[in-house]
């Protein structure tokens, strides 16, 4: 297969490794691309999943390694896609393969390094805060490829000019301090853009206390959390004080559906994984209290009422219809004061620990991306369709596609579907392209 049937695809999360199993599948050449040195995006992180429950890495991980070992599959890990030119069919891809500081062509992923590394720094991107890493690190030990890379903001040779330890510990010399960027170009025919999304950074939100009452976190360092691999084993703990906490109140909504303030879609996803969260954490503490502050309740994927209607009539959550004004601090306590919309009386409860469901946004770069790609962003940022109902895989650039929440906020199985869609788009560009030939 010549260079110019190479199709990139650029972001390594659910949607992109099925994209490309789909095209390497089909015989085509596949490039994948993502910024972190490890693939499968957000789904590493997650914990178990709705609407069955079972383990997120359980269905993640044959196709990590599927991808890993596919022989029309190439990775570029921790790399960026900086530049797109040429025509649909030929264009030419600019990437920066960013320094590890690791030379990953000796590395054979043994460890080493970081059991010896002296440094531990809270991951916030990928452990959500909950845990502790070295400065020599990789994602996760299941991660693909398993390489490590150095933190160069944390790590003492780069910040004090001493230390060399995990250059030391290598058994085969591949810790290369000297590592710089590269730029490649590729030739590929299209491109698929799968970046995924990123949680609304609710800091900016005072009312909810994120970033100021410790024990108010998001979804993802709940998953952290409930994670069986993940930092506590599985523990879901105080992170003030490490305590198993006996309250804890879910707030669906937070920075989704409020034009005026924050965002104006629904981020689709929160509904079900509040209650998987409220689920889980009652799987782990029986005797603890979970109650959940909703708008609506949406629930439109197969599965998912049933879903709802057991953890609402088996699991004893206590769901409350209303808006919270409010969250701070009392001693040990957190304090949330909201209003149950259905009786119109004012409500404050008394936790351990909140857990906020906040909107999915698009990554902060998307809108560099969608420059350097010549492809288009809508009013939220995502990428902007072809056409709102019968062209989500499209972009203003003909040859370039997207898959997953790059596009909107959805859940894994409609991102599969999204991503086979993009897949088989791309193979029906490169015939109707070798037809006109
Ligand atoms: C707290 C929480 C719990 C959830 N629980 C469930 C659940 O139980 N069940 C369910 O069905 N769904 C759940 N979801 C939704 C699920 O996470 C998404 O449907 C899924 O992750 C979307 O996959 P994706 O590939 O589109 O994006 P992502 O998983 O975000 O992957 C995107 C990939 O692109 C990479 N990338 C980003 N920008 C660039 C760039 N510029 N260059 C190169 N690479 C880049 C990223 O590193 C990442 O690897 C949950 C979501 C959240 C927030
Ligand atoms: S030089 Fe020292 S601090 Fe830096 S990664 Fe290596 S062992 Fe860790
Ligand atoms: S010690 Fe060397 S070979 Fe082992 S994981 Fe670290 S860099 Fe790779």
């Amino acid at each position: 297969m010549g260079d110019q049937q190479k199709i990139l695809v650029i972001g390594a999360g659910i949607a992109g490794i099925t994209a490309s199993i789909d095209l390497a599948d089909a015989g085509h050449e596949v490039l994948l691309v993502d910024r972190l040195p490890s693939i499968g995006g957000r789904m590493l992180q997650l914990s178990e999943t709705f609407p069955t429950l079972d383990c997120a890495q359980c269905t993640l991980t044959p196709r990590t390694v599927e991808t890993g070992q596919h022989r029309n599959i190439r990775l570029l890990t921790y790399s960026e896609v900086l530049g797109l030119t040429g025509e649909p069919g030929d264009f030419t891809a600019t990437i920066r393969r960013k320094a590890g500081k690791v030379d990953w062509t000796k590395c054979t992923g043994c460890g080493a390094c970081q059991e010896k590394c002296p440094t531990r720094v809270k991951t916030n991107f990928f452990d959500r805060g909950v845990g502790m890493k070295k400065a020599i690190f990789s994602l996760s030990p299941q991660a693909i490829p398993n390489k490590p890379y150095i933190d160069v903001e944390n790590c003492r040779y780069f910040k004090f000019g001493k230390c060399r330890i995990c250059s030391k510990a290598c058994p085969v010399g591949a810790i290369d301090y000297e590592q710089e960027d590269r730029l490649v170009e590729e030739k590929v025919a299209a491109v698929i853009v799968a970046t995924g999304f990123e949680l609304y950074p609710i800091a900016a939100m005072g009312e909810y206390g994120y970033g100021t009452v410790p024990d108010v976190i998001d979804g993802l360092a709940m998953e952290r959390f409930c994670s069986a691999s993940g930092p506590t084993a599985g523990k879901v703990l105080r992170p003030s004080d490490g305590a198993e906490p006996k309250s804890v109140v879910f707030i669906q909504c937070v920075g989704s559906r409020d034009p005026e303030h924050h965002k104006p879609y629904c981020s689709r996803v929160c509904c079900m994984y509040s209650a998987k969260h409220a689920r889980l954490y009652k799987h782990k503490v029986h005797d603890g209290i979970a109650t959940l502050f909703y708008m609506d309740l949406r629930t439109t994927g197969k599965g998912y009422e049933e879903f709802l209607q057991q953890s609402t009539e088996e699991e004893g959550l206590i769901y409350v219809r209303g808006r919270v004004s409010k969250i701070f601090r009392d001693g040990d306590k957190v304090i949330v004061w909201g209003t149950d919309t259905l009786s119109g009386q004012p409500v404050e409860v008394e936790a351990d620990m909140v857990v906020l469901a906040t909107a999915l946004v698009p990554n902060p770069e998307q809108a560099a991306l969608a420059t350097a790609l010549g492809i288009e962003a809508d009013v939220n940022g995502f990428f902007q369709e072809g056409h709102y109902k019968v062209g989500s895989n499209e972009t203003v650039r003909p040859g370039v596609f997207v898959a997953g929440c790059c596009q909107g906020p959805r859940d894994i199985a409609d991102t599969v579907a999204h991503a086979s869609a993009a897949a088989s788009k791309v193979q029906v560009f490169l015939a109707q392209r070798r037809r006109a030939a």
